[in-house]
């Protein structure tokens, strides 16, 4: 229950006995027991099907504890749509292959959706688009239409009031498509050949036969759109596609064998894992000290342990002297071991408790598969030609779009460049990361980030991001954002709702990120995290770290002219920053007023060094009166190339105004001022 801070069985906080009406109603459905099935049109009751299948509330939690498989949880914000999946879902998950995870929230989707669910992986025709992110498994429903009126005088859409939405989603959530395919003019599959082709959806109840496509349309089916109370099959075919998935998907199977139906018992002596802290899935190479936390889950009080900690079969026990009394937990630091460079298995056991045996094996064990990739020296440069480097790595937790090398236009014959085809892709939230080999960083004394990027957005669609979080433990974990830009400020190209592709090298711009925070690290890992907005498509070029000498001259504001002055005359002083690596003695300062000629001087004698800020000074110009805009670039460092052009230029208004007022002076606004507004 995702709910909005209301007391429990009021508003979106539903109560305990709505729940348990939903669970019925699915009980009812799968196994056609409900009561409506004698409404089943003759000509459809043969193929009526029954599944040999039990829905019940969650008996122990994800840790063996008692719980009534209810978990209420205020939500961040007040109204869900579905591209608020990821967020929402983080809110409250229990692992997806032990538990059917129900998200009951507000959701009020701008496309009308009152319920929706992630399909299974399976190699049966129809789910080759299905997600494969554990942390998004299950179904999302609208409160209001969770449980049936049949059972309680709840607060329910007249419409959707029989807990139907739910059916209709457990359907998808074990492999069933929507029963008109989701095609039009009767062309659409549900891949099941007992439900006869419909041209589309069919909405509110009509009455039986509804002649189309050469048949009367099975519109009381749960999948498809009509009121719950005309709808009561599933055919025989569908109850098949279901028991295929149930029984040997990934997140399926494993539901008919979770110890979550179970009442928990609880036993004498009993401690377990219950997380594994340190290291994550990613870590550096070389030594760690692996951390846990365990927790006594028996009756008996706990005055000693011993663990064993094992890293690819090599193991090595550790004997605790530590008192936990029932369902106390603890953080428990274990002997350092050795990551070589690849994939580790790293094992944790419980071996005794109170110097004999533990009385409960299924919680005394977690094991977790680490990656580690070795350090790389600086500099670092890649291109994107040919395929990616073994050393970088992709993650991609819904196993859908990704990263990918395609040919990209910047002006170069034959490029590519790295993209992310958000156009394509419909898992709104998704992110897709792109992993660097750590970089040592130990022994310079400069370093810089940078890559070339092109994105156009999508009309309408301004959730795509890009990020750059940089980690010195080579973990996400813990790791800081350096770059985080979304529409419009990832934007490089004009907005298209066509499938973008850069055209040249206008439509790319180069992004300079000082890593000068990380000098001195020696395993500095940066990654390149995509969220997908279903808007449009995202590429990355040249991404490079580079420790020699750069220069970058920043321009950190405009001193003077001031904002609004009665001077047309003034003598411009600007506040420059050396953010590079080399002392500054030239800058090149070019003023433009009102987009007229660009007036360039340079400076020189300046003797700036690394880090230092100052005031520069230059020669006087006259604006004239009125509203004036004033854009200033300061570059040219030492007469070269700024290495960081993003920071060179301001633009800002510049008002000059030189008339006088009489004294007294009074302005009461009724008549049109001569007053100026300055923004
Ligand atoms: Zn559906």
């Amino acid at each position: 229950m995702i709910h909005n801070g209301e007391p429990v069985g009021t508003g979106t906080n539903i109560s305990d006995a709505q729940i348990q009406s939903q669970i019925s109603v699915l009980n009812e459905d799968f196994k056609r027991l409900n009561a409506d099935a004698t409404n089943t049109p003759a000509q459809f009751q043969s193929v009526a099907g029954t599944m040999d299948v039990e829905f019940v509330l969650a008996l122990q939690d994800p840790e063996g504890l008692a719980t009534t498989g209810i978990v209420r949880v205020q939500g961040t914000k007040p109204s869900w749509q579905q591209a608020d999946d990821y967020q929402l879902k983080s809110l409250s998950y229990w692992r997806s292959d032990r538990y059917l995870n129900i998200w009951v929230c507000n959701l009020t989707d701008p496309k009308g959706i009152i319920g929706y669910a992630q399909f299974p992986v399976s190699p049966l025709p129809g789910l080759e688009e299905s997600s494969n992110d554990a942390l998004t498994d299950g179904i999302v429903l609208h409160y209001d239409v969770t449980g049936s009126v049949d059972d309680g005088p709840f607060d329910l859409d007249p419409k959707f009031n029989k807990g139907r939405t739910a059916t209709h989603e457990v359907g998808h959530f074990l492999g069933l498509r929507h029963i008109w395919g989701d095609g039009n003019n009767c062309l659409g599959t549900d891949y099941v050949d007992d439900t006869p082709p419909q041209p589309g959806p069919t909405n509110n109840c009509p009455s039986h036969p509804q002649v189309t496509c050469g048949g009367n349309k099975m519109f009381q089916n749960y999948l498809d759109y009509t009121d719950d109370r005309c709808m009561n099959l599933f055919t025989i075919k569908q109850v098949e596609r279901m028991d295929v998935v149930i029984n040997n998907s990934p997140r399926r199977a494993s539901l008919l064998t979770s110890p979550g139906s179970v009442p928990p018992t609880v036993v004498a002596n009993d401690l377990g894992i219950r997380s594994i802290l340190n290291p994550t899935t990613s870590a550096c190479v070389g030594i760690v000290t692996p951390q846990i936390q365990v927790r006594n889950y028996g009756s008996n009080s706990i005055t000693g342990f011993t663990l064993r900690v094992s890293v690819n079969g090599n193991s090595q026990n550790a004997n605790f002297t530590q008192t936990l009394n029932p369902l106390d937990a603890a953080i428990i630091s274990l002997p350092p071991l050795t990551l070589a460079p690849g994939a580790s298995l790293l094992e944790f056991e419980v071996l005794s408790v109170n110097g004999g045996p533990d009385n409960k094996a299924t919680n005394n064990y977690q094991s977790l598969a680490v990656l580690t990739t070795a350090t790389v020296s600086p500099p670092l440069f890649e291109t994107f030609s040919g395929s990616l480097p073994a050393n970088w790595q992709i993650q991609n937790p819904d196993g859908l779009t990704t990263w990918q090398i395609v040919a990209a236009n910047n002006g170069l014959s034959g490029n590519t460049a790295m993209r992310l085809n958000f156009y394509d892709y419909e898992n709104e939230g998704a992110v897709d990361m792109l992993i660097l080999p750590p970089v040592n960083l130990a022994a310079s004394a400069q370093a810089l980030l940078q890559f070339d990027v092109a994105y156009a957005p999508y009309p309408g669609q301004p959730n795509d991001r890009l990020q750059v979080s940089v980690s010195t433990v080579c973990s996400e974990t813990g790791s800081l954002i350096i770059y985080n830009k979304a529409a419009p400020a990832l934007q490089t190209a004009p907005q298209t709702s066509s499938n973008f592709s850069p055209t040249g090298a206008a439509q790319w711009r180069t992004e300079s990120i000082n890593l000068g925070a990380y000098l001195g690290q020696p395993q500095v890992q940066l990654r390149f995290k995509a969220t997908n907005g279903f808007g449009n498509n995202l590429f990355l070029d040249n991404i490079r770290i580079v420790t020699g000498s750069f220069l970058d001259v920043a321009l950190e504001q405009i001193n003077r002219p001031t904002r609004v002055s009665c001077e047309s005359n003034v003598s411009p002083e600007l506040l420059i920053r050396n953010q590079g690596s080399e002392t500054i003695n030239s800058v090149r300062a070019a003023i433009q007023i009102n987009q007229g000629a660009v007036v360039n001087q340079t400076i020189s004698s300046l003797n700036l060094g690394t880090g230092q800020s100052m005031t520069l000074a230059l020669t006087p110009l006259s604006l004239p009166p009125g509203s004036n805009t004033i854009s200033v670039t300061v570059d040219q460092p030492n007469g070269l190339m700024d290495d960081v052009p993003q920071n060179n230029s301001v633009t800002r208004p510049a008002i000059v105004d030189g008339r006088g007022e009489p004294i007294p002076l009074r302005q009461n606004f009724e008549s049109a001022s001569t007053w100026r507004v300055a923004t």
